[in-house]
């Protein structure tokens, strides 16, 4: 037998030794399911979806770069939220993404259980894929519940990380000029 996902919340109140018919639970595995759902709707998305047609010819060739792109995700390993930022950067070789694309990939990629090592690997390689770029950059700051919530319970902690593709690996003087302009060279 396989329960619904509202049916396996139940079962988690039961699991915490709640009263599933109290009445401000009644109704919490329903809105729970769908809450979780939504968190997760990257799943049921596409890069070629999302992109949908939106590259124009370009000759620019200097770094477009999208700063602050909020980001709330899950953690695979807890499942609580991870929340805060992220910075992305190409270098166009012909082709330039309709810039609300790159949040929506951003969006696509963390409305999925993930870590935050790969949500930056997996937004990197798709903005790579997409444009051909001679060059992708990402950085992401965040804050996880897992840690401030539980744990070790460090409340200020953020974690960083990043990943530098074709030229902002190769130069240091791309990778510095990026990092300079989301304000985190030093
Ligand atoms: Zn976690």
């Amino acid at each position: 037998m396989t329960l619904s996902l509202p049916e396996h919340y139940r079962e988690i109140l039961v699991g915490l030794g709640e009263d599933p018919q109290r009445e401000g639970l009644l109704d919490t595995p329903k809105r729970a399911a769908k809450a979780m759902q939504y968190l997760c709707h990257g799943y049921e998305q596409t890069l070629e979806e999302i992109v949908n047609g939106a590259l124009f010819a370009s000759d620019n060739d200097e770094m477009v770069i999208v700063k602050d792109i909020e980001l709330y995700s899950l953690c695979e390993h807890h499942l609580l939220p991870f929340i805060g930022k992220a910075h992305v950067a190409y270098i166009p070789t012909g082709k330039v993404l309709g810039l609300s694309k790159i949040a929506r990939i951003v969006d696509m990629y963390a409305r999925r259980l993930q870590i935050q090592e790969n949500l930056t690997r997996q937004i990197a390689d798709a903005v790579q894929s997409v444009t051909n770029a001679a060059g992708v950059a990402v950085v992401i700051e965040a804050q996880h519940m897992c840690m401030m919530m539980r744990g070790v319970e460090k409340q200020n902690s953020t974690m960083n990380t990043s990943v530098m593709l074709g030229a902002f690996r190769e130069s240091n003087t791309t990778r510095m000029e990026f990092l300079q302009l989301i304000g985190r060279s030093k």
